[in-house]
């Protein structure tokens, strides 16, 4: 058995020394190998891909491969699958929020049967809002989601390699990997661990950006908005009838009265609002479509480091 590990890293200079430290420990215990370390700069401002570097050039189990820029999360995790070449390949993070001690438990989960041993996070340490923001997401996409999506499990797991394979063949853009992950199928399994702090450093993920991972992963894997614009569509349709035959019924009963100004206000404004927000919604799949047409790579690798040898 060959481990592959995959890791992604952004402007994490302060953590990179101690994380290797502590991955090449567990994995000098591991039985099997050689054991391969994929670490990918994603376009950092910092020391980080020099100290990828030099890492590698001291191990001959680790790459270091630097993209042209800054690609994004999940891009960078996408480089790292595409350039691993173990029978099972872990993938985490490079902020020892996933703690690599973990990789022995999942290897013991996989040897029963599972192509995919992913991280449940409980007892997050991050602060109550953002706590309150990730239990609320996860439950509302597994809810709106066409595939079964484990709650709270992020990018840390074990995969086979042939869900490895699988997830390179997936040309699409925009990825929510953990969620692709459920896609493939096979047999899962999730073990809970309690998610550390950051080693060092701040998140790279703000607001507005964890609230883009929230949108891909909502529009790659539901449809429910689109649909949410018929059934609200319905309702109103409906609800403008039953108004017309109730006008009816006072004019015909009744006699003419002066109707309300302020009502025809805000049915106008309410239902122009609804209209623009279902078309920005529905803006938001086609730019998706005209995104995946484009076909442009996902990530451009600028260096590769392995052992002594550099290729460019
Ligand atoms: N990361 C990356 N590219 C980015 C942002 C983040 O490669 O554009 C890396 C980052 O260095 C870390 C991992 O992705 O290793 C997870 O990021 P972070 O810890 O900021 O996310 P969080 O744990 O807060 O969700
Ligand atoms: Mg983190």
């Amino acid at each position: 058995m060959r481990l592959s590990v995959a890791i992604p890293f952004y402007n994490e200079e302060a953590g990179v020394r101690e994380l290797l430290e502590r991955l090449r420990r567990v994995l000098d215990r591991l039985p099997g190998g050689p054991h391969e370390i994929v670490l990918v700069d994603d376009g950092s401002s910092d020391a980080t891909f020099e100290l990828l570097a030099t890492a590698a050039r001291d191990d001959p189990r680790i790459v270091a491969i630097s993209l042209s820029r800054n690609f994004g999360h999940q891009a960078a995790l996408a480089a790292a699958l595409d350039h691993v070449s173990g029978d099972l390949v872990v993938v985490m993070d490079g902020d020892l929020q996933d703690p690599p001690e973990v990789i022995p438990s999942l290897i013991e989960q996989q040897a029963k049967g599972f192509d995919v041993v992913y991280v449940r996070r409980v007892a997050r340490k991050e602060r109550w809002p953002l706590r309150v923001c990730y239990f609320l997401f996860y439950r509302l996409i597994s809810l709106l989601s066409d595939v079964r999506l484990p709650l709270d499990a992020g990018d840390f797991a074990l995969l086979s390699r042939r869900v490895v394979d699988l997830l390179r063949q997936l040309p699409e853009h925009h990825r929510y990997l953990r969620g692709l992950r459920s896609w493939t199928g096979f047999c899962q399994v999730g073990i809970a661990i309690e998610r550390p702090e950051r080693f060092a450093g701040r998140s790279k993920y703000n607001a507005l950006t964890l609230l883009g991972l929230a949108f891909d992963a909502l529009f790659a894997f539901s449809m429910v908005p689109l649909r949410v614009a018929a059934l609200i569509g319905l309702l109103t349709a409906g609800g403008s009838v039953l108004f017309a035959l109730y006008s009816l019924y006072v004019r015909v009963f009744l006699g003419p009265r002066p109707q309300g100004f302020t009502a025809l206000i805000v049915a106008i404004t309410f239902l122009s609002g609804v209209q623009l927000l279902f078309l920005g919604l529905i803006g938001e799949y086609v730019g998706r479509v005209y995104e995946e047409t484009k076909a442009r790579p996902h990530y451009v690798v600028a260096e590769i480091v392995r052992g002594a040898r550099q290729s460019s």
